[in-house]
């Protein structure tokens, strides 16, 4: 299954025999959650807004928007997300966070700031980019996403300055600095892809959660049953 171009990404087998899209989770407790949705839709996915634990059901993955990762974390455990969220992401489905999001996924938050679900090996700073430039945007080279680069926009961004051992760096500002991450299944970036129409990002969250869903496609889990049998496909 490929995210690739308008038509629907099929998702899950139906009980009925049919499919039904894939539906992606978007966290809707804080934030900017709504620009997750549009960019959703614009790849054919269904966006799920999640602000109970019952909206994780039947998702094959999670943004975790922008917005003000304090007031996130509260809001979370306020409605019970924390080990339902925990929960999808030991399952193996992909987790996407951005600004706000990185910092909820973070493992470490260096001014010492309350962490949440700890579950990407990273130290992040919040607001790193401090009051003189707390908005700014410029093109990133992300070769996981191919040549084009990257519109991103930084909001009172946080920066990444530790990596542990099993982070995939994906994009560094000029000065080297760390600004989008992957373990496993778990993405984030200190910006905002979908505040520029910027859908790359999406893309490789869908096809990781179709990975997800259907281990014997692209580079699942176990062989797909062709390739076991050694027939190419
Ligand atoms: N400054 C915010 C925080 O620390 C993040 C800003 C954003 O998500 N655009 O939580």
């Amino acid at each position: 299954i490929r995210a690739t171009g308008r038509p629907r990404l099929v998702g899950r087998h139906a009980g009925d025999g049919g499919v039904h899209p894939m539906r992606i989770g978007v966290l809707a407790v804080q934030g900017a959650f709504a620009e997750h949705m549009a960019i959703l839709d614009a790849i054919g996915v269904e966006g799920v807004a999640v602000r109970l634990p019952s909206d994780l059901e039947d998702v094959s993955g999670l943004i975790l928007p922008g917005g003000e990762s304090t007031a996130q974390r509260r809001l979370i455990d306020r409605w019970g997300l924390r080990e339902p969220i925990l929960g999808l992401a030991r399952s193996g489905a992909p987790l996407f966070g951005t600004c706000a999001g990185m910092i909820l996924l973070a493992r470490e938050i260096s001014d010492g700031d309350a962490t949440t679900f700890q579950l990407l090996d990273v130290a992040v700073r919040r607001n790193a980019f401090g009051r003189q430039l707390d908005s700014f945007e410029t093109n990133l080279q992300v070769p996981v996403l191919g040549d084009q680069p990257v519109h991103a926009v930084f909001i009172r961004a946080p920066v990444i300055e530790r990596t542990g051992p099993a982070v995939d760096v994906l994009a560094r500002l000029d000065d080297g600095r760390v600004v989008a991450v992957r373990e496993r299944n778990v993405v984030a970036t200190a910006f905002h892809p979908e505040l520029a129409g910027e859908t790359r990002f999406h893309r490789l969250v869908a096809t990781m959660a179709a990975e997800h869903d259907d281990p014997g496609e692209g580079s699942g889990r176990r062989p797909h049953p062709t390739r076991r049998a050694g027939l190419a496909r």
